[in-house]
């Protein structure tokens, strides 16, 4: 078995202790192996060992990465910064964005989205404990983007993506997913139709986990150390 094989079926187990732990069906919480800054190869292997969605940082990268595995059938993720001058990129290469944090953005990916495809599928990004080095809308604002998010066409919005400061103490990051979740529950409350809590990474899945994660995305677990 390879490296990578080996390294998912360790990053499984995780997901289904820490499920089990919370009392959830390990069907309800997806992985997205985030192949950032490795080569299709390693794409390739985990591929073969059973894994389909992928999750990329940088949008040329990625879209070098999707182009060379076309013969495929993978699931492409966006979850990095996305400028204005990449929003074509993203609407005609992935099937999945996690980083919408600005209408305009969304805006662009509904204009661009080839209308042979089937729609974007959105989270919006959310920065939940305001770390001031990332991007995401203030949870205040949250409704009123996703809000607009759900009405544009070429576009179905899923839910939200939030990355939790690193902190050394567990509690301090389980205390970021809860405010994550909670504002999740208050968003599909006010008639959202949402299914998908994107958190939890290498460091901290279990605690995500614990605090209702549909997905998380993990890369080094997965790929090694970048
Ligand atoms: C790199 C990255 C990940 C994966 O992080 P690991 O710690 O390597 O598991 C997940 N989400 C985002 C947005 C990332 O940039």
């Amino acid at each position: 078995m390879s490296v990578i094989a080996e390294n998912l079926q360790r990053v499984q187990s995780r997901i289904q202790s820490a499920c089990q732990a919370a009392g959830r069906d390990p069907a309800s919480v997806r992985l997205l192996a985030v192949s950032k800054t490795f080569g299709a190869d390693e794409v390739r292997q985990a591929h073969a060992a059973g894994q389909q969605a992928f999750g990329e940082n940088y949008i040329q990268e990625g879209v070098d990465k999707i182009q060379a595995l076309q013969d495929l059938d993978l699931e492409w993720h966006c979850i990095g910064p996305i400028q204005s001058n990449k929003t074509r990129l993203v609407a005609a290469h992935f099937d999945w964005v996690h980083s919408v944090d600005r209408l305009k953005t969304a805006e662009r990916l509904s204009a661009q989205r080839p209308a042979s495809m089937p729609p974007l599928q959105v989270c919006i990004q959310v920065n939940i404990d305001g770390g001031e080095n990332k991007s995401g809308v203030l949870p205040d604002q949250a409704l009123a983007l996703a809000q607009a998010v759900a009405a544009l066409p070429q576009l179905q919005l899923r839910g939200i993506m939030t990355i939790p400061e690193p902190h050394e103490d567990a509690a301090l990051t389980r205390d970021v997913h809860a405010q994550a979740h909670a504002l999740w529950l208050q968003l599909k409350s006010r008639g959202l139709d949402l299914d998908t809590l994107s958190m939890g990474m290498t460091a901290d899945l279990e605690a995500a986990v614990q605090e209702g994660s549909t997905m998380v995305r993990v890369g080094t677990a997965i790929f090694g150390r970048r």
